[in-house]
């Protein structure tokens, strides 16, 4: 199948052509002839396969093909999680608008708000943002969506999981209308909350799932070392950096202080390291996230802040220093190699401490990893065993056990469960009511660093 099989119009043709696309990937080849039909989607596709101009071509088609439906309101609203995802789709779609007549803006949090109420003013057809800001601009009523036209929301699952169910909700109910037009990727679609909220956003979806979170990327060779501790993480470290043939390398750790420190070793060692932390400001970031895309730095080590969005093709090698400990960013580190057909190597360290988050990825993949060994660093941990769940009381004193006709008991332990299973989540959510939107999203980002 080649571009030219979508029907798409000329000039949306040329541009195409022009950046050297000429045959569509998979998530492509169905979610652009839906959605050129009109029909509202939900879209799982792995990392790196494309989705981007799976929803850039037909949101161009259509400002083609339609008048808008306001001359203020933007016509096309891109969400992402993260504000770096946000500027990796705001320099895709910037390609394919450069010559045309449409204006398109980036409105990040942790950027200067009143800078963005003028890029608004001068109403944009096109606008990427991240939920929480937008949502305050929205609410200032410094734009409108009467006449959106089309509404996408890039990784819904990582939106939802960092708790901005709300904002989304605000800016689905402001652009409620029945031309509208939904597009929700999401990493996987076995997402209770993305079905949820599917259910909620979208008319008569069309469900595309090409290949779901856990399935082999068969670009990325992934292997797996265990290491008793830091000192022995380091020096299997030192020894890809040495032995491996590497273009440019991205070393995920588990904490900012890591991150500092391994960074520093490296630039110790004329490594020509680069950390990228939640600590810097939103200026510190982009200029670390330029220079490495640049290839001025040949290592970046960094937290999960960069575990999506970044789409360079030289990342060779991703060494994850540390587990993840959310399974999903185990897919979404590995993928920042082995982008756009390239090959790419994920390493990954896995000491005690990794231990739980090693088992979930595994069970996430779906398959037995077996572990490689360094000749000359020997190795004594070889994992943890499972704990024997303690066998439960029973209760054996008659007279405190309640009879089955009083409702109480029961409610009182689904109770508990609940308690249990949300705590965490619960505090979260209690702590970011008194919070503005992108306070939720600056702490969110803080939370996840
Ligand atoms: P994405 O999954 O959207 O982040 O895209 C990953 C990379 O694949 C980006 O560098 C895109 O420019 C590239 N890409 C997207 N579609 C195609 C295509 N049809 N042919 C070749 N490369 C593509």
């Amino acid at each position: 199948m080649q571009f030219s099989d979508f029907g798409l119009d000329s000039a949306l043709m040329s541009t195409v052509e022009h950046l050297g696309f000429s045959e569509p990937t998979l998530i492509q080849q169905q979610a652009i002839p839906a959605a050129m039909a009109g029909h509202d989607l939900i879209a799982s596709s792995k990392t790196g396969s494309g989705k981007t101009l799976a929803f850039i071509i037909p949101a161009l088609q259509r400002l083609n093909k339609n008048r808008a439906l306001s001359k203020r309101d933007p016509r096309v609203v891109i969400l992402t999680p993260t504000r770096e995802l946000a500027k990796q789709v705001f320099t895709q779609l910037r390609l394919f608008t450069a010559n045309t007549q449409y204006k398109a803006v980036l409105i990040l949090g942790g950027e200067n708000f009143n800078d963005q109420v003028k890029v608004l003013e001068k109403e944009p057809e096109f606008i990427v943002a991240t939920p929480g800001r937008l949502a305050d601009h929205l609410k200032q009523g410094h734009f409108y969506l009467n006449g959106l036209e089309l509404l996408i929301l890039d990784e819904a699952d990582r939106m939802l999981d960092l708790g901005f169910s709300k904002e989304l909700s605000q800016i689905n109910q402001a652009a409620d209308h029945r031309k509208r037009q939904t597009l929700l990727f999401s990493a996987t679609l076995d997402h209770a909350q993305v079905n949820d909220f599917a259910k909620e956003l979208l008319k008569k979806p069309k469900r595309i799932a090409i290949e779901a979170g856990h399935t082999e990327h068969i670009d990325i060779t992934k292997r797996f070392y265990l290491a008793d501790n830091l000192t022995q993480k380091e020096a299997l470290l030192q020894h890809f950096l040495a032995t491996e043939k590497s273009q440019q390398v991205i070393i995920f750790t588990a904490t900012r202080s890591d991150t500092e420190r391994l960074a520093k070793i490296l630039t110790e060692q004329d490594l020509n390291a680069a950390a990228l932390s939640g600590e810097l400001n939103q200026a510190q970031r982009n200029q670390i996230m330029d220079s490495f895309a640049k290839g001025q730095h040949k290592i970046l080590v960094t937290t999960d802040l960069a575990s999506r969005g970044l789409d360079l093709v030289n990342v060779s090698h991703v060494i994850n220093f540390d587990m993840p400990k959310h399974t999903e960013e185990f897919v979404h580190r590995i993928g920042r190699t082995g982008r756009a057909g390239t090959k790419g190597d994920a390493i990954s360290l896995v000491g005690p401490n990794d231990w739980l988050s090693f088992k979930n990825v595994e069970a996430f993949l779906q398959q037995t990893i077996s572990f490689t060994k360094v000749d000359g660093i020997k190795v004594k941990f070889k994992g943890l065993k499972p704990k024997k769940p303690k066998a439960a009381k029973v209760n054996t004193d008659v007279s405190k056990v309640k009879t089955v006709a009083d409702n109480k008991p029961r409610k009182v332990i689904k109770k508990t469960f609940l308690d249990i299973e949300d705590a965490g989540a619960m505090k979260i959510i209690k702590r970011k009511k008194a919070l503005t939107a992108d306070q939720i999203e600056e702490s969110t980002k803080k939370e996840q660093d």
